[in-house]
């Protein structure tokens, strides 16, 4: 399976797996960047998966729908125009001959799922987590966004993380004004030169992000350690929210 990015508006990612000369997006935020791939590189569009309801994420869905040769997949929520096929936890999908698991994460919204291929150690989490940081809550819970986070956590740490935003940056000045490490230190030079260069900082793995980002809770501030994990999340999202 051949995955790569289609940027999109200032800092989203529009996925592309690609076997062949097929490729399947996912949360096509806007149509025009993959109408452009499609022409460039002659490929065509098979399937369409969505994470959650934000336009940056569904925007070019009803434009791409006329071009696909599948379905649209993506959550319950009447609220998402054009979606063929409507998925709760543990729904399989199939999709160019790989399996996907549907995990269900709300917190960021209440809608939001991700996409998670065992065969290939693949998870496309849309907004639930990012690498060195995680979504914003808009419409659930700290309670829910966690445990949602920690569903994530339960996967194996090869578990390649494909998330929605090139937020990379941003979040590590942030775990580092909350954590010493000598690993956040070295992943935040890396992502600088990286991002001097207009590099993609993507995708991290489980087992990495385990060191560098605190919301997963295996490495946190000192300070608040001793917290219920659940207020300990709570703190940090509060304090990356005002950072
Ligand atoms: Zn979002």
């Amino acid at each position: 399976m051949n995955i790569f990015d289609i940027p999109a508006f200032t800092d989203n990612y529009i996925w592309a797996i690609q076997i062949d000369d097929s490729i399947t997006v996912i949360d096509p935020g806007d149509s025009k960047p993959v109408l452009n791939i499609l022409e460039e590189k002659k490929l065509k569009l098979q399937d369409i998966l969505i994470t959650h309801h934000h336009y940056d994420h569904t925007g070019g869905l009803l434009e791409l729908k006329n071009y696909i040769s599948g379905k649209v997949y993506g959550p319950k929520n009447q609220n998402i125009d054009g979606i063929d096929v409507s998925l709760a936890e543990n729904d399989l999908i199939e999709t160019l001959g790989y399996e996907f698991r549907v995990i269900e994460t709300p917190g960021h919204t209440l809608d939001h799922i991700a996409f998670y291929s065992q065969q290939t150690d693949v998870l496309f989490c849309g907004d639930t987590l990012f690498s060195a940081g995680c979504g914003r809550l808009f419409e659930g819970t700290y309670d829910q966004l966690h445990d949602s986070i920690q569903k994530i956590n339960e996967l194996p740490g090869q578990t390649k993380i494909y998330c929605g935003h090139e937020y990379t940056l941003s979040n590590l000045e942030f775990v580092k004004s909350q954590i010493s490490s000598e690993i956040v230190e070295q992943k935040y030079l890396e992502t600088l030169d990286r991002r001097a260069k207009n590099q993609i900082t993507l995708p991290s793995t489980l087992e990495t992000e385990r060191k560098i980002n605190p919301f997963l809770l295996e490495t946190v501030p000192n300070d608040i350690k001793d917290l219920k994990e659940v207020d300990c999340f709570k703190e940090l999202r509060i304090r990356k929210d005002n950072f």
